[in-house]
């Protein structure tokens, strides 16, 4: 049985001439993770990648359309028989390889898509042949046009005839790093591993950078931002991890500065070193999961007062979201549990009792030169200790 994978993108295929280019970068993410599952072969024509497994019999189809759903780029997946492109061969195999399908359904409907122009008959009669075998082959189905148990699809295509119960839905999005690369400010809460997630959708590739605090923050606070690292990774690729030591930048804030500006003032160090870490690496972008009046440093004015700190273009894919909106992705890219896991984090250790809301930049300005931070800075640069996050 010559089984398939048929891999549909959906907005790449709206590209125009550079079109190629995001799909060699789809076909790439895809073969690399599928790397362990035996050998295959992309193909692609019509918007369309087909991947053929070398032994369809051994390949684990179930494991790769789990993956597959996880790759961005991707709009629908179907696995299907191909057959030679004929109306017999399609009459000859319709039944036996649907067979479970069929038999646990009790409507059905044909749904014929013939891309290839040149066969001889029309979509219509195509499912008019396909649906009269099976109503003869089992007696127990009956048509059903508009509310169908189960979908019959025949396909035309350039290479084959193929035939498939119908298509799961793929991640949609840009396939990763067809928009370059990121640097994720990841902490261990909710919302900054949905903006990964979310800035991976949209093409990017990302390092992530974590700011630690010990002693005050533990081994086991690190520990799981690695683990959410790890969980975004079947999304990502490889994650790029840098952890920066900022507990002496902590403690000079706040030595320093008045508490009431703690909070802005750390966000903007951590922009600062997270600017400079990005810099090494030729990354232009900052991702944070900041949500508007989500807390007291994310209203407007702290947001600018945050953004005056970089050059970087500052990412803030949640900026628009309710935390509803954001915690249900996180159930659904699984990094909930892990997020909620109560360990200390470095912005909750030094929390001022009553943060500025309306934080000006002037005083915050003031504020910060009270202290020569920039040695620190650099400081905090030269010991981030960096590695791979990857399957
Ligand atoms: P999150 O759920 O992502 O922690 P939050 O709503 O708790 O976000 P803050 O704690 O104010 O908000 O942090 C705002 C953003 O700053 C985070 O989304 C993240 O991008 C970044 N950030 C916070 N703490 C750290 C940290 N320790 N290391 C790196 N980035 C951090
Ligand atoms: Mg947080």
């Amino acid at each position: 049985m010559n089984e398939l994978i048929l891999i549909k993108y959906g907005e790449i295929a709206l590209k125009g001439l550079n079109k190629n280019a995001f799909e060699d970068v789809l076909l790439k993410n895809i073969r690399w993770r599928l790397r362990e599952l035996g050998q295959f072969k992309l193909r692609r024509a019509q918007s369309t990648v087909y991947l053929e497994p070398a032994e369809p019999e051994a390949f684990d189809f179930d494991e790769a359309l789990d993956r597959l759903t996880k790759i961005f780029g991707i709009a629908s997946l179907s696995r299907a028989l191909v057959v030679e492109k004929s109306m017999d061969a399609v009459l000859a195999e319709i039944c036996g390889y649907l067979d479970a399908q069929l038999r646990a359904a009790r409507t059905f409907k044909v749904e014929t898509r013939r891309s290839d122009k040149r066969f001889p008959l029309k979509s219509p009669e195509i499912s008019a042949q396909a649906g009269g075998a099976i109503l003869s082959h089992y007696p127990h189905l009956k048509v059903d046009v508009h509310n169908p148990d189960l979908v019959v699809n025949v396909e035309i295509r350039d290479f084959g005839a193929y035939i498939h119960a119908g298509s799961i839905p793929g991640a949609g999005g840009m396939p990763v790093s067809s928009s370059g690369r990121a640097m994720i400010l990841i902490s261990g809460g909710l919302d900054s591993p949905v903006a990964a997630y979310m800035m991976a959708k949209r093409g990017l590739a990302l390092d992530a950078i974590h700011f630690v605090s010990p002693p005050y923050t533990s081994d086991r606070a690190l520990q799981k931002v690695e683990t959410l690292c790890e969980k975004l990774v079947p999304y990502t690729g490889s994650i790029r991890f840098h952890c920066v030591p900022f507990t002496e930048i902590q403690e000079a804030i706040k030595e320093h500065c008045p508490e009431e500006l703690f909070t802005v003032i750390m966000r903007r160090m951590m922009m600062k070193v997270a600017e400079k870490v990005a810099r090494k690496r030729e990354i232009n972008a900052l991702v944070t999961g900041e949500s508007l009046a989500q807390v007291a440093s994310q209203t407007l004015d702290a947001l600018y007062c945050t953004d005056n700190s970089t050059d970087l273009v500052v990412l803030r894919p949640l900026i628009g979201m309710d935390k509803t909106e954001i915690i249900r992705i996180a159930y659904q890219i699984d990094t909930y549990e892990t997020s909620i896991l109560p360990y200390e984090d470095c912005c909750t250790v030094f929390t001022p009792r009553h943060p500025r809301t309306r934080p000006k930049l002037y005083f915050v300005e003031q504020a910060e030169q009270g202290f020569d931070f920039a040695p620190l800075i650099e400081e905090a640069v030269q010991n981030t200790v960096c590695k791979t996050i990857t399957l």
